[in-house]
């Protein structure tokens, strides 16, 4: 029976196909893509990795002392006879074959099969019996995590469909960390679900520079979904379809041609520069996570980087930080690849849902479990670990001797703060005159994103050339509301008139002073806000690649000077999303001047006679 799922629409456009779960466990399980020629060795592991439990049954079995329950020994006889059904390790291998799931990965999944059909069983005795199997299976996993690591994926094979058919497959899991988000970037997914997350949790936003369908915060999603199952995900209205009925997959079949039609009209302004009706030329920057992603900047027509979230750099490496040179090597890639544009790199904006993986540092595990997002997180980890930070300071200044960087500095709030960063900035510069390697210019900017920010700007502009407004932290901070808690995700409204009253003023003081300023934060990369930032005195805008085309349709149709003058009506409106639907649709039609005259509370040419 066909069934709907709600959640959170968080990137554009419809994917339908197979779904791959990802279930959640209770140890880590790495979910890798092994290379074809590898699948032989896998299964080895796997049949290894059981055999190893086998023998720990076996030297436990002969460990009970004399006077254990006789229940354990059968306990003991339960797990091994579930260890050794092929309806485990035999499906599993199936997985690896089919789908070139790596063993944890496909010992996960059928775990997912199996623990639904223990829940379906009508005996109340066989169906306990899928806690034993979940034990079997953490044993498994122990002992593949203790063995020999799957063979890394082959990188030229991403995006290949190669193995269980040739049907899309969409990814469903309760949460993704950012970090295996990141591996999953140009994999095979045509859409991804989870239960979790908010609009603007790093998942999100990965998952929208993947440019892929996807919904989050759709509860029980995972639950719901089986391996295998039809789905259709709608990533505009934030629904998923699963097991759709033949009509309905057919209206969204329509619907997919349909926006890959738009997309291809849309992909012709590619190259056409973002200027005004007015003749403002506008800055359309791309966001990226990692250097490789600087081609795909440039395609979709970036004029350079806005925002490089160097975090991602140190994911994914069980907690072995990247050193100087590799994060030279980093940089300066993607300095290379956008071939003379500025590039702007922020420094590791680490911790709140962005957490790394085994760091040795007591504070940050302290961090993690009270209050993430308000604690030790971005500059403030960094000013914590000063030999990290210094590390990526002369990473940043070497990697600008081959193109133009920025440096951008992620949470600041105090004076405090930006005296030390100077400081570090100053001291690696030091260092690097002594060492004599050679380093380059490069300008300075803040992140806007704590209230107490926008709200002493002054003394932000007297210290630094730009600020980049990360209105997802800005909007989280100014409504107390967590950018990664679906529970509160209809409270975060990037609408409400005290961030737009932020924003606003951030870009009229930076603009006053002379000083760049940007937006970076994902209210940059949706049209709706396009007019009204383009209306509040905004020239430089950074978002995902996949959006430029969008936003740029928004700008070549916008008149400044017609806009300008909407900005103070829907800032002090009570709806400001309603005002400004109102102000600016009307743009061009006839009732434009009534309207742009009440904005501006002047009588009307009509009541002036
Ligand atoms: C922001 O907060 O708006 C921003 C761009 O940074 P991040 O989303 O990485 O926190
Ligand atoms: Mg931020």
């Amino acid at each position: 029976m066909s069934i709907q799922i709600f959640g959170l629409p968080v990137s554009r456009g419809v994917a339908i196909g197979r779904a791959v779960l990802i279930a959640s466990s209770r140890v880590d399980v790495p979910h890798v893509f092994i290379d074809p020629s590898l699948i032989d060795e896998e299964i080895v592991r796997l049949l290894t990795a059981r055999d190893v439990v086998a023998d720990e049954f076996e030297t436990l079995k002969h460990d009970l002392p004399p006077d254990a329950p006789a229940e354990l020994a059968a306990l003991l006889d339960v797990h091994q006879m579930l260890l050794q059904d092929e309806a485990l390790i035999g499906a599993a291998a199936d997985w690896i074959r089919q789908r070139h799931y790596n063993a944890e990965w496909a010992v996960s999944a059928q775990l997912e099969v199996l623990a639904r059909q223990f829940d379906e069983m009508e005996d109340a005795y066989i169906r306990e019996r899928k806690a034993d199997l979940e034990q079997v299976v953490e044993r498994l996993l122990r002992s593949l995590s203790r063995g020999l690591p799957s063979a890394v994926p082959d990188p030229s094979r991403a995006g290949a469909r190669d193995f269980g058919g040739d049907e899309p497959l969409v990814l469903v899991a309760g949460d993704i960390a950012p970090a295996d988000m990141l591996s999953f970037k140009r994999s095979v997914f045509t859409g991804f679900v989870t239960d979790v997350g908010g609009k603007t949790s790093h998942t999100a936003i990965v998952a929208r520079s993947m440019d892929i369908p996807a919904v989050v915060g759709a509860r029980q999603a995972s639950h719901l979904i089986r391996q295998d199952d039809c789905i259709i995900i709608d990533g505009d209205a934030g629904l998923v379809i699963v097991d759709p009925s033949p009509i309905v997959l057919e209206e969204y079949r329509f619907r997919q041609r349909q926006s890959e039609l738009e997309r291809g009209r849309l992909a012709r302004l590619r190259h056409t520069p973002a200027v005004t009706l007015d003749g403002e030329r506008v800055e359309l920057l791309a966001n990226i996570e990692m250097p490789e992603d600087g081609p795909v900047a440039l395609e979709a027509g970036a004029v350079g980087v806005g925002l490089f979230r160097s975090e991602f750099l140190f994911m994914n490496r069980g907690g072995d930080l990247p050193d100087e040179e590799e994060q030279y090597e980093a940089y300066r890639s993607a300095v290379d690849a956008m071939k003379g544009l500025p590039v702007t790199i922020r420094t590791v904006d680490i911790g709140a849902d962005k957490p790394l993986e085994g760091l040795s540092s007591s504070e940050l595990r302290h961090e993690s479990v009270l209050n993430p997002a308000l604690g030790l997180r971005a500059i403030r980890w960094s000013l914590s670990e000063p030999s990290m930070f210094r590390r990526q300071l002369r990473a940043l200044l070497r990697a600008a001797v081959h193109g133009p960087v920025k440096i951008l500095i992620p949470m600041l709030a105090s004076q405090n703060e930006i005296r030390q960063t100077m400081e570090n900035i100053a001291h690696v510069r030091r260092q690097l005159t002594e060492s004599g390697k050679p380093f380059g210019d490069v300008q300075l900017g803040a992140m806007i994103e704590v209230p107490a920010a926008a709200l002493t700007l002054p003394m932000f502009l007297r210290y630094f050339d730009f600020v980049s407004i990360g209105t997802n932290d800005l909007i989280q901070y100014t409504l107390a509301i967590d950018r990664a808690d679906e529970a509160v995700a209809h409270l975060y409204d990037p609408w409400h008139p005290a961030v737009l009253h932020l924003i606003s003023t951030t870009i009229a003081q930076a603009r006053a002073a002379g000083r760049g300023v940007s937006v970076c934060g994902e209210m940059a990369g949706d049209p709706a806000f396009t007019e009204l930032l383009l209306a509040m005195g905004l020239r430089s805008f950074s978002m995902h690649p996949s959006q430029i085309a969008s936003v740029k349709q928004r700008v070549l149709r916008a008149d400044t000077r017609r806009l300008a003058p909407l900005v103070d009506a829907v800032i002090q409106s009570e709806e400001p999303e309603v005002t400004c639907g109102e102000l600016f649709a009307s743009l061009g039609t006839p009732q434009h001047a009534d309207r742009l005259a009440r904005a501006q509370q002047l009588p009307t040419f009509h009541q002036a006679q």
